[in-house]
C-alpha cells in the first residue's frame, strides 16, 4: 500500500538514515535501485504517514518486511517484534561480523529482523565483500 509523502518529508527521512536502508544499512548509492519509504507500522495496522513511522528501506528489506511487525527469533523460537528504526537504535540490536559482510542480531528483535528480512543472503554478503574492498562499507550512520 502506498501513501502520499511530501518531498520535504522524503528529504527528512533520507537525511535521518543517511540515504541508507534503515534495516540492512545498504547505501542506496552503491546499488542500482531506488530505495523506498517504508511504513514501520503498516497502514493496514493503522500506521501513520509521518516522520516517526517512516524509514528508508532497500526494496529487498521492504519486500520481506511487507506488513509484518513481528517474526520468530531463530534462537528462542519465540515471536519477537521487528526492529523499529525510528524508536530503536540499530547498534543496540545489530552488529557487523568481523569482516562486515554479515549482520549479527544481538537481541531477539535483532535476530528476528535479520532472519525475516533475509539480511545475510549469500549474494548480499558477496556484494558487501566487494564494497569493503572499495572502502565503501560499512556506512557511517548516527
Ligand atoms: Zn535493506
Amino acid at each position: 500500500m502506498s501513501a502520499y509523502i511530501s518531498s520535504a518529508l522524503q528529504r527528512q527521512i533520507r537525511d535521518r538514515f543517511a540515504n541508507c536502508c534503515a534495516y540492512c544499512r545498504t547505501a542506496e548509492a552503491l546499488t542500482v535501485t531506488t530505495f523506498e519509504f517504508e511504513h514501520i507500522v503498516p497502514l493496514s495496522a493503522d500506521g501513520t504517514t509521518d516522520f516517526e513511522n517512516l524509514c528508508l528501506a532497500c526494496p529487498t528489506c521492504n519486500r520481506h518486511k511487507a506488513n509484518r511487525q513481528t517474526a520468530i527469533d531463530p534462537e528462542s523460537q519465540a515471536v519477537a517484534p521487528l526492529f523499529h528504526p525510528q524508536q530503536q537504535s540499530w547498534s543496540d540490536h545489530f552488529a557487523w561480523n568481523a569482516d562486515t559482510t554479515e549482520i549479527i542480531g544481538l537481541t531477539a528483535i535483532g535476530r528476528a529482523t535479520v532472519a525475516m528480512l533475509k539480511m545475510n543472503r549469500p549474494q548480499m554478503s558477496r556484494v558487501r565483500r566487494m564494497w569493503v574492498k572499495l572502502g565503501e562499507h560499512p556506512p557511517e550512520i548516527g
